[in-house]
């Protein structure tokens, strides 16, 4: 193990780490929230919807109260929707069942949805000040490198070594935990980057394994990249005689569950098998833009029929678009407003 290691690593978070994070000392709910929107999302794009949110819903019960609609808009542009419906029904249980407490419990903890070892680790420690161990990404990367963890890191013998070995560098402390937590964070973020790590200002570049046997690039593992497939979903705006566009909801599960969008298929014609009172074949080509999730890249081709709201019985909200108040995918918005 290495000597002092969590003595030194505060040190240098003290005077190189970051301390001005709109997160940071703010209590368990705001850890929550912040550690929720960090999964996959850089920290620059989650500072203004995190700022955005917190003043929407200040509160774990504000955020119970609220509907799903207005937490989907507060989150509108951040991906991964599922995040947002779990940390919807996470409040509502802890409103239900913890009398609105966040519980100060590894094991409660990990049974609210959305909330994993890790991210229960955080709200422990950056959130309570008590003992909690993380292990994210950026945590999973420096102790590859410093241990030279062979391997996939998500196997599971990969994931018993680093737990141990976080655990083993982590304060007993409740503060000093905290520290630590957000030093380890910093430490990844700030110097041993994915790429091009700043070996040069580490505190650890002699203690580093990797760095000693010149190896840094090999660890962790680059993940094997699978392609993509590539599909083309037709987004059709019908808009009515009042300049105003249909909006439906998506079904909660699958991609973009639960938020606003046209009628999306893979054709024209497909779209226009559920609308047989309109002729979909007349709609004017707007405009195109492509759209990479994690698991599927989309050709997203925009059309606009006009058609009069009584030929479109029963369904959606009609809207104009910029007064739209719900949530509406990114790209959607941005084909919608091109
Ligand atoms: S020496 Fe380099 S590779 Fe090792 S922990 Fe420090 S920044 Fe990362």
């Amino acid at each position: 193990m290495i000597e002092n290691f969590s003595e030194r690593l505060a040190i240098w978070q003290n005077q190189y780490g970051r301390h001005e994070l709109p997160w940071q000392r703010q209590g368990a709910y705001a850890t929550w929230v912040s550690e929720i929107m960090l999964q996959q999302t850089q920290v620059q794009v989650v500072i203004p919807y995190f700022q955005k949110f917190m003043k929407a819903f200040p509160t774990i019960s504000d955020l119970a109260n609220a509907s799903l609609d207005s937490v989907l808009a507060h989150w509108a542009g951040l991906g991964y929707y599922s995040r947002a419906r779990n940390l919807h029904k996470a409040a509502k249980t802890i409103v239900s069942d913890h009398h609105c407490e966040i519980p100060k419990d590894l094991g409660l903890l990990i049974q609210l949805p959305g909330i994993g070892r890790s991210t229960a680790g955080a709200i422990l420690s950056l959130g309570f000040g008590l003992r909690g161990v993380i292990q994210d990404g950026n945590v999973r990367r420096v102790l590859s490198r410093l241990f030279c963890i062979h391997g996939d890191l998500s196997k599971a013998t990969a994931q018993k070594i680093l737990w141990e070995l976080a655990d083993q560098l982590t304060p007993n402390s409740g503060p000093a935990a905290r520290i630590h937590t957000q030093a380890m964070m910093d430490l990844g973020s700030l110097v041993c980057r994915r790429s091009k790590p700043s070996c040069r200002r580490c505190p650890f570049a002699d203690d580093c394994q990797a760095n000693q046997r010149g190896e840094v690039s090999l660890f962790p593992r680059p993940k094997r990249v699978k392609q993509r497939p590539d599909e083309t979903w037709v987004v059709l705006q019908l808009e009515n005689e009042r300049d105003e566009t249909l909006f439906l909801q998506r079904p909660l599960e699958g991609i973009w569950g639960g938020l606003y969008a046209p009628h999306i298929g893979s054709s024209l014609s497909k779209i226009g098998e559920q609308l047989k009172t309109v002729d979909v074949l007349e709609a004017e080509y707007q405009g195109e833009l492509t759209h990479a999730f994690s698991h599927l890249k989309v050709h997203l081709e925009h059309y606009k029929l006009k058609v009069h709201s009584q030929d479109i019985a029963g369904i959606g909200v009609w809207q104009p678009i910029g007064r739209f108040q719900k949530g509406v995918p990114a790209p959607i918005n941005t084909l919608l407003n091109g």
